[in-house]
C-alpha cells in the first residue's frame, strides 16, 4: 500500500480510505499478518498488522527495504492530451512499464478542447490510476502526472533533462531503431548515470512540421517507432517500452 509520509512513522503505519477498506474487507487482514508498504517515495517497507476496522489499519514496521522496481532512468512521458479517458489509459500503462512522470500538453492539431475548469478534478482521478497502477506493479515511487502545459512551455522544459525524444510519425524507420541509435548516441557522448530522459508524443491528428521544427531546434532527437501509424495512447507505450529495454531497465 501507498500511504502519505505522514501515515508513516519509523515503528509504525496507519492505513485509511480506500486502502484501509481493502485491506479489512477485501484481503480480509488479521493482526499479525503482513504487508508492503511505501511512502512512495523514499521509503518501503514490510508491517505486522496490529489492528484493523474497516477505516483504520495499524501495522509495526517489521523490516526497512530497497527501494523495488524502480528504473535507473527516470521517463518523463509528455503526452498530448488525448481523447476521452485515453490519458488514463497512458497513465496506467505507462507507470507499469516504468515511467517516472506524464506531462499532458496542448499542441496544435489535438482535437479534444482543453478545459481548464475539470483540471483539478482530472489531476485527482490522474494521481489515483497512477497510484494503483505503481501498488500493482509492485513499485516503490508514483509517478508524478503533472498539470497541463502550453506547446510554449514544453518546449521551455527541453533543457531540464539529458535527452529529449520527439516521436514524430513521418520519421518511418523500424520499430525502436529511432531510439536505439539515439540513446546509443547519447551513451557515446558525456553521460549522467541516472539520465532524465523525455519522451514527446502527439496528438491523435498528429505534429506539425513547425512543432517538428521547434523540438529539434530546443535540443529534442527527432524518433520514428517504425512504418505503420500507431494510435497516441499505442505510440507512449512503444517509445516507454523501447527505452527500457535500451536503458537496460
Ligand atoms: N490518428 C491516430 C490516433 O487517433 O491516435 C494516430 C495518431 S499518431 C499521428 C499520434 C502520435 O503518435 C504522433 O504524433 C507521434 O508522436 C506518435 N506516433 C504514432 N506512430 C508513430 C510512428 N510510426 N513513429 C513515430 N511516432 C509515431
Amino acid at each position: 500500500y501507498f500511504v502519505t509520509p505522514e501515515s508513516m512513522s519509523d515503528q509504525d503505519v496507519l492505513l485509511t480510505g480506500d486502502d484501509a477498506h481493502h485491506a479489512a474487507r477485501v484481503m480480509r487482514m488479521e493482526p499479525g499478518d503482513e504487508m508492503f508498504v511505501s511512502d512512495g517515495q523514499t521509503r518501503t517497507a514490510r508491517a505486522s498488522v496490529r489492528a484493523v476496522s474497516p477505516s483504520r489499519v495499524e501495522a509495526d514496521i517489521v523490516e526497512w527495504l530497497p527501494m523495488s522496481g524502480e528504473p535507473n532512468w527516470s521517463v518523463t512521458v509528455a503526452q498530448s492530451l488525448p481523447k476521452g479517458d485515453k490519458m488514463e489509459l497512458v497513465i496506467q500503462k505507462g507507470t507499469e512499464i516504468g515511467a517516472a512522470a506524464f506531462i499532458p500538453f496542448e499542441s496544435e492539431r489535438m482535437i479534444v478542447q482543453y478545459d481548464a475548469k475539470k483540471e483539478a478534478k482530472r489531476l485527482e482521478r490522474w494521481g489515483k490510476i497512477a497510484k494503483e497502477a505503481a501498488e500493482q506493479a509492485h513499485r516503490s515511487r508514483i509517478p508524478r502526472v503533472e498539470a497541463v502545459r502550453s506547446w510554449r512551455k514544453l518546449i521551455e522544459s527541453v533543457g531540464e533533462y539529458e535527452l529529449v525524444l520527439f516521436c514524430y510519425e513521418k520519421e518511418g524507420g523500424s520499430v525502436g531503431a529511432g531510439i536505439r541509435d539515439a540513446v546509443q548516441a547519447y551513451r557515446s557522448g558525456e553521460r549522467a548515470a541516472s539520465p532524465r530522459v523525455l519522451l514527446i508524443v502527439g496528438p491523435e491528428g498528429g505534429f506539425t512540421e513547425r512543432e517538428a521544427e521547434e523540438a529539434e531546434a530546443a535540443g529534442a532527437v527527432i524518433v520514428g517507432l517504425g512504418k505503420r501509424i500507431l494510435r497516441t495512447e499505442t505510440a507512449a507505450m512503444v517509445g516507454l517500452a523501447c527505452l527500457m529495454y535500451e536503458s537496460g531497465e
